[in-house]
C-alpha cells in the first residue's frame, strides 16, 4: 500500500478540496456501479449535494455509461432542474426523485438509485427484505417499500411522494422497479446500494433453494447498530474505493 487508509471521515476547511472530494468519490461509485453490472441503459442515478449551494447536486451524465464517467464529466444542478455547471443534460427522474429526497432529507448528503437486476427483481415481490443474514441486517428495521407504482418518474409529486415513503430510513424499495438508498456520505450511498443488492440476491436464493432461517429480532436489532451506522457504511465503502482508483485512475479526472 502506498499510504494508509483513513478510518473516518475526512473533514474540510474550503469548500473547492471538499467539492473535489465529492466528485471523486461519485466518480468512483459510478465506476463501481458499472463494474457491478448495475447499469440498464440510460437509467441510474448517484447524487451528491453541493457543499456550498445545498439545494443543488451533483449528478451522472445522461446517457453517459457509468462505467466512463470521470470527475469532471459530473453536472451541478439547481433547485430548478436546470445544468448551471458541466457540458451534459440531467435525467429527467434523476431531478424528480433525488431533488425530493435531498429536500425532505436535510441529513442527507447523497442518494443511489439504479435499475440493478437483484434489486428490481425482489421489488416486484413488493415487501421488505428479512433478517436472514448478519449484513442484511444494516437494513433492520431502516428500509421502506414504496408500494405505488405509476411509470417512469417524472414529476416533482412522484418524487415527493418516494420521499415520503423513504422516511427517515437508509433505503426504500421502490415496487416493480428498483432500489434507492441515501447517506451522510456518498462513499455511505454507495455501499448501502452495493449491499442492499446483494442482499436481494442472498434472500432471492435463499427463498428459491427452502425456508431460510430469520435472525431473531433481538439480535437483528443489535446487528443492525453493528453493521448499519452511518461509519460502517462509510467504511465499508473505503476498500472498494481504493480498488477501483487503483484499477482505473482515470476516473479521478
Ligand atoms: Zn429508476
Amino acid at each position: 500500500m502506498s499510504k494508509p487508509i483513513p478510518y473516518s471521515v475526512p473533514e474540510f476547511d474550503n469548500v473547492e478540496d471538499h467539492r473535489r472530494h465529492l466528485k471523486q468519490r461519485l466518480a468512483a461509485a459510478f465506476r463501481l456501479f458499472g463494474k457491478f453490472g448495475f447499469s440498464e441503459g440510460v437509467a441510474g442515478h448517484i447524487t451528491a449535494r453541493d457543499p456550498e449551494l445545498p439545494d443543488h447536486f451533483w449528478v451522472n451524465p445522461f446517457a453517459v455509461d457509468f462505467s466512463l464517467i470521470t470527475a469532471s464529466d459530473l453536472i451541478l444542478v439547481n433547485h430548478d432542474g436546470d445544468v448551471v455547471e458541466g457540458d451534459y443534460a440531467v435525467n429527467a427522474a434523476a431531478f424528480a426523485i433525488h431533488s425530493q429526497v435531498h429536500a425532505a432529507r436535510p441529513d442527507v448528503m447523497a442518494a443511489a438509485h439504479a435499475h440493478s437486476v437483484h434489486g428490481k427483481a425482489f421489488s416486484s415481490l413488493g415487501r421488505p427484505l428479512d433478517p436472514i443474514t448478519q449484513d442484511v441486517c444494516a437494513f433492520y428495521g431502516d428500509h421502506a417499500v414504496f408500494d405505488d407504482y405509476t411509470g417512469v418518474v417524472l414529476d416533482l409529486e412522484e418524487g415527493k411522494r418516494i420521499a415520503h415513503a423513504l422516511g427517515d430510513n437508509k433505503a426504500a424499495i421502490l415496487r416493480n422497479h428498483g432500489l434507492l438508498t441515501v447517506g451522510h456520505s456518498v462513499d455511505e450511498a454507495a455501499w448501502w446500494f452495493i449491499t442492499m443488492e446483494r442482499s436481494c440476491q442472498a434472500q432471492l436464493l435463499a427463498s428459491a433453494a427452502g425456508e431460510p432461517v430469520h435472525i431473531d429480532p433481538e439480535m437483528a436489532t443489535l446487528t443492525q447498530t453493528q453493521v448499519g451506522s452511518h461509519g460502517a457504511g462509510w467504511l465499508s465503502f473505503q476498500p472498494l474505493y481504493e480498488q477501483i482508483v487503483r484499477a482505473q485512475p482515470d476516473l479521478l479526472d
